[in-house]
This record gives C-alpha cells, structure tokens and sequence, in this order.
C-alpha cells in the first residue's frame, strides 16, 4: 500500500538564523539547509568520527569542511532547518567543568577584559591583588563561572535561550538552583505537557544511546551542549552539539562521564547534567 503524505516543498524559504552561544561571526550561512561553523580540524574530525557512531541521529549531519584563511570551516546540518522563524531555542551547556584540565594549570597571564566581566556580574568577587591589578586569570574567572551557575552542582548550565520572536537571553549567569531552572524549562515550552513529554522522551533516547556509544566511551566531553528546539506546531527536538574541547582519550584512560572530577582524572560529568536535567524536566508539574 502506498501512502501518499501532503506536503509542501519550499527550498528557498528564508528564515534568520540564532546563534545562542560563541562570538559573532562564528557561523555563516551555507547552502540550503546548511550552517558553516568556523572552527577547528579537532571538531571535523569528532562529526566525522560521529557520522558512524550510534549517536549519528542526535547530532548535526556533517556535509563536508575545507581550510579558509587557516581555519578549518565545518559545514553541518542546520537544526533550524524545517522549524517556524518563531521557534524556541536553547542551549544547555553540558559537564560539572566546562574547560579542559591543561587550561586550568597553564596559570596564563591576568587579563583585564575578564577582571571586567567579573565585576559586572559581583563587584564583591574580586580579591584585594586583583581590585589592585584590575586582572583576574582565566582559570580564576572559569572556576568563579561555574560556581555562580548550575555548571560545578547540577553539571549543566542554560546558556540561552530564544523564544519565539523575541530576541535570545543569555543572561543566565546567576541560575544555579534546580527550582530556578525548572521554572525557565516550563516558559520555554509554554507550560505545554506535550512538548514535555516530547523533550523527555528524546533526553532519555539519548541517554540510552550514550550508554551504548563507542564515541562517547572514548571521548572527554567538555563544553559541549544540548540544543532544544520546538516550535508552534509542537514539533520538538534535542541534539548534541559543540564538539571543539571534546578529547579522544589516551589509551588505557578511561572515564564514566558520572563522577566527581579532580584534576588528572578527566572526569567530565556528562551523565551527571544529562539525569539532572532529565529529573528537572520529568519533576516539573505543568
Ligand atoms: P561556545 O564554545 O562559546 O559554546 P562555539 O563557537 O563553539 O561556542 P557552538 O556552541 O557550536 O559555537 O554554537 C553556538 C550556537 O550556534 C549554539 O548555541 C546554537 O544556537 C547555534 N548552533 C550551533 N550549531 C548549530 C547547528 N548545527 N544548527 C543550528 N544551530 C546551531
Ligand atoms: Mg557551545
Ligand atoms: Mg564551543
């Protein structure tokens, strides 16, 4: 029996593209369903790497990457592709630590513009030889962020969000508690129990997945994040995305993705933020 489904093909659609996370200029369009990520031979080999691996359906398909001006540009699958402009976007930062270990013992030089950002948030922060020096040290200001957020407790952080029209909010810096977070879940989707089902039954797709990956049983994954993204139509869906700190492992190194991380032993708390998150999701009660 053939079943025909309507539907209308529209390959010249435009829609603007929303980039949660990084610097601008990051990104640029790529072909018809396409974005091109400028980033680094190290990411292109993870997708690739990906491509055959169990988690291929939860990550951005990679189209192909070439080398301009020395840096290697990726080009993927857009996850945006397909949704309404007014779709809601966000971006969950994963891992109890979201630096690698090598940066936070090269002690680096103080840096002024970080010292800045410090106190914009806490003007309290700062110790006496950094009011004095106007300069914190990278590691220092890393550390400081994921204090303040959910990232060292929960292993995970919102990054931003965008919903619908309005403009992204990355102004989630202070967001720690489980409550608070709860609390942004349920507006992002509207206090909709459908698209709270939708979300968690693809969370615990890939936590199942995760569990069976040859990728992720090798790899240290740092920084990399939860994309979710909906729209009015209720369509709904989550990917992995941001593999440029995601390490392959020395042989004979081997981590679970669950533990307490100290410093050489490369624990990265993927699983950590991936069952609270699920816990946050299925606790909320819309
Ligand atoms: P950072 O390391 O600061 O998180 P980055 O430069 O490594 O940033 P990504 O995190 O990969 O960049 O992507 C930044 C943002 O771009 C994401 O938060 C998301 O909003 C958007 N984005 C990334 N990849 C895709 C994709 N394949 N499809 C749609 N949107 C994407
Ligand atoms: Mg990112
Ligand atoms: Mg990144």
């Amino acid at each position: 029996v053939v079943r025909w489904t309507p539907f209308i093909q529209n390959y010249t659609k435009p829609y603007p593209w929303i980039q949660l996370a990084g610097h601008s200029g990051g990104f640029i369009a790529g072909k018809e369903g396409t974005v091109i990520k400028k980033s680094s031979e190290k990411e292109a080999l993870c997708l690739q790497s990906l491509m055959s691996d169990l988690l291929r359906p939860y990550v951005p398909a990679l189209k192909g990457s070439f080398v301009e001006n020395e840096v290697t540009h990726i080009e993927m699958q857009d996850l945006l592709h397909g949704f309404s402009s007014s779709c809601f976007v966000m971006d969950c930062k994963m891992g109890i630590r979201t630096y690698l270990e090598e940066e936070v013992c090269k002690q680096g030089k103080a840096r002024k513009d970080l010292y800045l950002k410090m106190i914009s948030v806490d003007p309290s922060e700062p110790t006496d030889e950094e009011n004095n020096t106007k300069s914190c040290t990278k590691s220092r200001y890393m550390i400081w962020r994921e204090q303040l957020s959910s990232t060292s407790s929960l292993g995970f952080r919102i990054e931003g969000v965008k919903r619908g029209m309005n403009p992204p909010d990355t102004d989630f810096k202070k967001v720690s508690s489980a409550e608070d977070i709860g609390s942004l879940f349920a507006k992002f989707i509207n206090y909709k129990r459908t698209l709270q089902e939708k979300y968690l039954q693809r969370l615990k797709a890939i936590r199942t997945t995760l569990e069976c990956s040859e990728f992720f049983k090798r790899h240290e994954m740092i920084g990399s994040s939860l994309l979710f993204v909906h729209d009015e139509t209720d369509t709904a869906s989550i990917w992995m995305i941001d593999f440029g700190k995601t390490n392959l492992l020395d042989v004979g190194v081997s981590i679970n993705h669950n533990s307490e991380w100290v410093l050489g032993n490369r624990e990265d708390g993927y699983l950590i933020g991936l069952d609270n998150i699920i816990n946050i999701w299925s606790n909320m009660l819309l």
